[in-house]
């Protein structure tokens, strides 16, 4: 990790401010609340002796360990609502207080540090970062390995002080960065997007998927280009306090599809979400009886959202046939969330006593805080049935307004998708059967029923009294040359420049897909398109 590209050390140029230049005895305001939870930075030892178990104390005993806050120009309060807790202990209950603290006391303060645990430190900031509402000013977690009440060398005074900087913006000239993060061993980090990667190093927490927005080293310095916007002008800050705790993560690992783990899991009462961790890029075992379990569970309503026990990268639905099956499921992709963003995220979603289970999956699908790298927006067309033949090859679905907030050039990839898809081919032709033949005696690995592929072109807002549409129709968004499937599944065309050029948010589009191979077929039950669009550009 270096300091380059971290440039912005402060709003004006100048070197940030330096104790000297501070009248302590005059404390400057807005100040910081503290709101203090426990957790190593606020535990010492019971007893006298070093090796007893460690105890949260109350904050005056934590803050008379720390008197450097003292020197500080601005005010430092503290809440102490929150009854000091090991953070194995926090949970919905003191979010919903944390974000009620927040609230009542939001134009006093110039930004908020939260005093916390490192166990579930990543929960609070991801479930945080769902319920404040256009946040408009920093809230900091931090904690420590060490406390200053165990040993002069600790990691809890430096992280403490820093926090409390980062949260006073116009005293430290800083910019201001209007999220909930953490900070912790020098980086400054979106809390949603944080895991913890180190029971015991002073650099506990890394964001695997985006680079820290702060590294803290004899300046602080801030990457703006990814710290997120602040809120429109006009939008208030709120918040959301109600949670739903049926949700559940389901550890998916080799051997899982022969016993009934998963089965029993789903069946628990009050289930409304399962975070399915999946392998790499969202791929599970997809033996039949296994799938229908996960099947089954969606028609009764619970979500499934396929999150990747892999730290770094994405989960891409439909990029192997595993997961391909799993779209067919009913699974909803969380793309590069981490695990306790997307259990944090369902519960503030399904808290929403006015969200069903459809509006829950879309949302979650989304970028709602910066969690996510990439939002997945999906346009249903009703009653999109179809079937192409010899004697129709050519069918339009209806345009209809496409989803989401996306300007064209974040569009990553635009996707017609037809489920329950079934492609045949043409009669094998004979010199295609006698290259069948070979390959048996060869040995070599089965060959496909049918040796000849199925070719389609699809078309976006293709007029109907076009006969002969071809490449430089502007609508035009390729071909396509597909296998004949053996069984009914998910059929994808990528259509994304044709999309870019083409389609703005909100507008009305219409696909057409010819099929060209003559003696060939292909029918589904409905369509969509999928379009995954990128929140930033880093
Ligand atoms: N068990 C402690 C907690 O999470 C660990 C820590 O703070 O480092 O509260």
């Amino acid at each position: 990790l270096t300091f380059q590209g971290y440039q912005q050390s402060s709003v004006d140029g100048s070197d940030p401010w330096c104790d000297q230049e501070y009248d302590v005895s005059e404390k400057v305001t807005p100040g910081v609340l503290v709101i203090y939870t426990g957790g190593t930075i606020g535990s010492r030892p019971r007893d006298p002796d070093p090796d007893s178990p460690q105890i949260v104390v109350p904050w005056e005993e934590f803050l008379s360990h720390t008197p450097e806050v003292g020197r500080l120009p601005f005010e430092v309060d503290a809440s102490e609502e929150i009854p000091p807790l090991d953070s194995c202990n926090v949970g919905p209950s003191e979010w919903s207080k944390m974000a009620e603290i927040i609230f009542a006391n939001y134009d006093e303060y110039a930004g908020f540090v939260i005093l916390h645990g490192t166990d579930t430190m990543v929960y609070t900031a991801s479930a945080l970062s769902f319920m404040l509402r256009d946040l408009a000013k920093p809230v900091i977690i931090t904690g420590a390995q060490r406390s200053a009440m165990v040993s002069t060398r600790n990691d809890a005074t430096q992280n403490f002080l820093t926090a409390l900087e980062i949260a006073n913006p116009a005293v430290s000239r800083l910019p201001v960065v209007p999220e909930v993060c953490i900070f912790f061993g020098g980086k400054l980090l979106r809390g949603n997007r944080a895991i913890k990667i180190d029971t015991s190093g002073y650099e506990a927490y890394e964001t695997p998927n985006i680079p820290p927005l702060g590294l803290a080293g004899d300046r602080i310095v801030i990457n703006e280009k990814i710290v997120r916007p602040l809120p429109d002008r006009g939008r208030k800050f709120s918040i959301r306090t109600r949670l739903d705790t049926g949700v559940m993560p389901i550890y998916v690992s080799p051997g899982i599809q022969d016993t009934s783990i998963a089965e029993a899991q789903l069946d628990t009462a009050g289930l409304r979400a399962a975070v399915v961790l999946s392998f790499g890029s969202g791929n599970i075992p997809t033996k039949p009886e296994f799938l229908e379990v996960f099947r089954a569970a969606r028609e009764g309503g619970v979500i499934l959202a396929n999150v990747s026990q892999c730290p770094r990268g994405p989960v891409e639905q439909g990029i192997y046939e595993t997961s391909a099956q799993l779209v067919e499921a009913g699974f909803v992709s969380g793309n590069d969330i981490t695990i306790e963003a997307a259990q944090c995220k369902l519960m503030v979603l399904l808290g929403d006593p006015d969200a069903d289970v459809e509006d829950a999956e879309l949302a979650f699908q989304q970028n709602l805080a910066g969690e996510q790298s990439t939002s997945m927006f999906v346009t249903k067309y009703g009653k999109s049935n179809g079937t192409l033949d010899d004697e129709s090859p050519r069918l339009r679905i209806r345009g209809v307004g496409v989803e989401g907030r996306w300007s064209p050039n974040h569009v990553e990839r635009a996707l017609v998708r037809l489920h329950g898809a079934t492609i045949t081919a043409p009669p094998v032709s004979d010199s295609a059967r006698e290259r069948e033949a070979l390959k048996v005696k060869k040995d070599a690995p089965a060959a496909p029923a049918s040796l000849e592929t199925v070719a389609f072109r699809v078309f976006l807002n293709l007029d109907d009294s076009v006969a002969q549409p071809d490449l430089n129709d502007p609508g035009y968004a390729g071909e396509f040359r597909k296998w004949p499937a053996a069984s009914t599944g998910l059929s994808v065309f990528d259509i994304s420049s044709a999309f870019r050029s083409t389609v703005s948010a909100g507008e009305r589009v219409s696909f057409t897909i010819i099929l060209d191979t003559p003696g060939a077929t292909l029918a589904w039950d409905d369509a969509d398109i999928a379009v995954f669009a990128k929140e930033f550009d880093v």
